[in-house]
């Protein structure tokens, strides 16, 4: 019976599966498949891109600065116009200072004098002895002391410091006769014309007188007329810039007169007050270069120019020889003064002396050193203290 059951069950469920499966057919009913899940959506990878090198990141761009309104230009500022170097200042100089050598040699006369209290025959021997070694020359030397003595015994002078006083006062006297003033007239052109021998300092002398008379506000024209020396015309046309001075020259062998005529001329025409006329002091001979002087003298006073001065200038360490030369000097043209120089070197001063007593021309200035400043007027008293007083 069991065995049926199972039968009739196994019959039952393939029936009702043939069943089923007909009944599908036969209806025809389309069972739509249930949606299949969505796919994901499909990611094609890119290619892994090669690393790249790390690029610095630009330097920021900085924010452009805002331009500045352009500032207005300054009207340029006139460039300064240097003012000259002003010329050191130097003290003028004086005897005392400059009188060296010659103060020297008259110091132990002056001390051996002194030493002793009366006045005796060493005491006149001294006396001798120191001025002819000053360079006064025995001539000259021989008057001052026979007036000396005249003195001591209308004064009867006892001690030696009174009689060196005396001695003193009596060469400032003699010093002092002439006029030592340089002259000019107003008007006409003034002609200084300077003369002497080769070296003794003509050239450099006017150039310091230029300096000075500018100083005191004349206008000054310098004439080259010494054609013979051929650093004459230099010399001089350096001393016309420093003093602003105007300059006349003419070619090396020239006509000195034509020259200083021509320097006459244009001081006229421009109204300047000085001509200042350097000259000659060596020609082929000794009579030519006197006629020379004669004719350049002449041709400078000729109208409109007017010669006020004829300054001999004179080197002081030459001593009794500078004697010889004024006398030359003389007899061409009228000396009106001496220019005594180079009393800062070796001379020993007494050569003023003898100049003054011997030809009665005055020293009018003096030079005491090569500078602009060292030309002072010659002042017989300072001369004669600085060259007898010891101290
Ligand atoms: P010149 O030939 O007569 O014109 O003479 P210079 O004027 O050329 O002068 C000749 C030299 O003497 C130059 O070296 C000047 O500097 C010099 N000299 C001129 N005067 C003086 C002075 O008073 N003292 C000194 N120590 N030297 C002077």
């Amino acid at each position: 019976m069991e065995i049926l059951v199972v039968v009739a069950l196994l019959v039952l469920v393939v029936g009702g599966g043939a069943a089923f499966v007909g009944l599908r057919r036969s209806r025809s009913i389309t069972v739509e498949p249930p949606p299949l899940p969505k796919a994901p959506p499909v990611i094609t990878p890119t290619p892994e891109a090669p690393p790249r090198e790390r690029v610095p990141e630009p330097a920021p761009v900085p924010e452009p600065e805002p331009v500045p309104e352009p500032e207005p230009v300054p009207e340029p500022e006139p460039e300064p116009v240097p003012e000259p170097e002003p010329e050191p200042v130097r003290p003028k100089a004086t005897f005392r200072e400059r009188l060296g050598r010659a103060r020297g040699a008259m110091s132990g006369y002056m001390g051996s004098i002194l030493s002793r209290t009366t006045i005796d025959a060493s005491t006149w021997d001294d006396l001798e002895e120191a001025l002819i070694r000053a360079d006064v020359g025995i001539g000259v030397t021989t008057d001052i002391l026979d007036r000396l003595r005249a003195t001591v015994s209308s004064r009867t002078i006892t001690d030696p410091a009174v009689l060196l006083e005396a001695l003193k006062d009596q060469l400032k006297d003699d010093l002092r006769s002439g006029d030592r003033a340089l002259r000019f007239e107003p008007g006409a052109p003034n002609v200084w014309l300077f003369v002497g021998v080769n070296g003794v300092g003509k050239t450099t002398t006017i150039g310091k007188v230029g300096k000075r008379q500018a100083d005191e506000g004349r206008t000054v024209v310098m004439a080259a007329g010494d054609t013979f020396r051929a650093a004459a015309a230099e010399q001089l046309e350096t001393w016309a810039e420093r003093v602003g001075a105007e300059l006349v020259r003419g070619a090396e062998g020239g006509d000195p007169s034509s020259i200083i005529f021509d320097a006459v001329q244009r001081a006229a025409a421009r109204g300047k007050d000085l001509v200042l006329a350097d000259t000659a002091g060596r020609l082929h001979t000794k009579v030519n270069l006197m006629e020379e002087l004669s004719k350049v003298r002449r041709v400078a006073d000729r109208d409109p120019g007017k010669v006020t001065e004829v300054l001999l200038v004179l080197d002081a360490t030459t001593g009794q020889n500078g004697l010889v030369q004024a006398q030359q000097f003389t007899e061409a043209v009228d000396l009106t003064g001496v220019v005594l120089t180079k009393l800062d070197g070796s001379a020993k001063g007494g050569i003023a002396l003898a100049i003054q007593s011997t030809l009665g021309i005055p020293i009018k200035l003096v030079g005491l050193g090569e500078q602009a400043e060292d030309l002072i007027d010659f002042d017989p008293d300072a001369f004669i203290d600085a060259l007898f007083d010891a101290a």
